[in-house]
């Protein structure tokens, strides 16, 4: 008689969703619908940055001061950090690794330089973990058009934000995925079809005995 095989159970280490984008090339609106499911936890960053009207401090971001962002940064909190259009930026490491160990799914919402830090994390436990996500805009003048209708930014912040996009953009090759901007219901389509394969990659998987 054959021997039955040991039951065996699978549990799933958390992955971390980084997506990069240059502003307004449709990220936030994809980040917010994606905020409102149960799939993943999102990491809220911190910044120096004023925060914008309707922005609120602890959902959107911890808005912070300088003083207190360079204390965290010498005590070593940060994942990840970097100054994106003159502002400080950067990820709790708290917010991210306990998560992933139990099973989490992170979602981080960073620029090129940030994925970069995190692909290259030491820690094996965050960059085996990454599944990371360009979403590139159209066009520069479909970013243009969108910048000028969001209306948040002076023109000189504008000009300053489609210069570094076009910077941004290169980068788009480092990255494991490029989702091409089309509307929200494409991208969203897009992007679970990537959150179900990356759920079953092997290396996610751990033996328990
Ligand atoms: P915004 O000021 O428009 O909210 O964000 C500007 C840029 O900063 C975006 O590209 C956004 O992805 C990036 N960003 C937001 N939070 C973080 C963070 O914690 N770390 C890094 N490296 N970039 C961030």
């Amino acid at each position: 008689m054959e021997t039955p095989a040991p039951s065996r159970q699978f549990r799933r280490l958390g992955i971390l969703f980084v997506v990069s984008a240059p502003s307004g090339a449709g990220k936030s609106t994809l980040l917010n619908a994606l905020r409102q499911t149960p799939d993943f936890v999102y990491s809220v960053s911190y910044t120096t940055r004023q925060p914008r009207p309707g922005e609120v401090n602890g959902e959107d971001y911890h808005f912070v001061s300088m003083e207190e962002f360079e204390q965290r940064l010498a005590g070593d909190e940060f994942l990840e950090h970097a100054q994106v259009h003159g502002n400080y930026y950067g990820t709790l490491r708290s917010a991210v690794i306990e998560q992933l160990h139990d099973g989490v799914d992170v979602l981080i919402d960073i620029d090129v330089q940030g994925a970069q830090q995190i692909r290259s994390d030491g820690n094996p436990a965050i960059s085996d973990a990454v599944a990371d996500i360009f979403i590139m805009p159209p066009s520069l003048e479909e970013l243009r058009r969108r910048l000028n209708k969001r209306g948040t930014e002076t023109s000189e912040q504008i000009e300053t934000r489609l210069h570094n996009a076009a910077t941004e953009m290169e980068a788009w090759h480092a990255y494991r995925y490029t989702i091409i901007s089309g509307s929200v219901e494409e991208d969203l389509q897009k992007f679970r079809a990537i959150m179900r394969a990356e759920r079953y990659l092997s290396h996610r998987m751990v033996l328990t005995p």
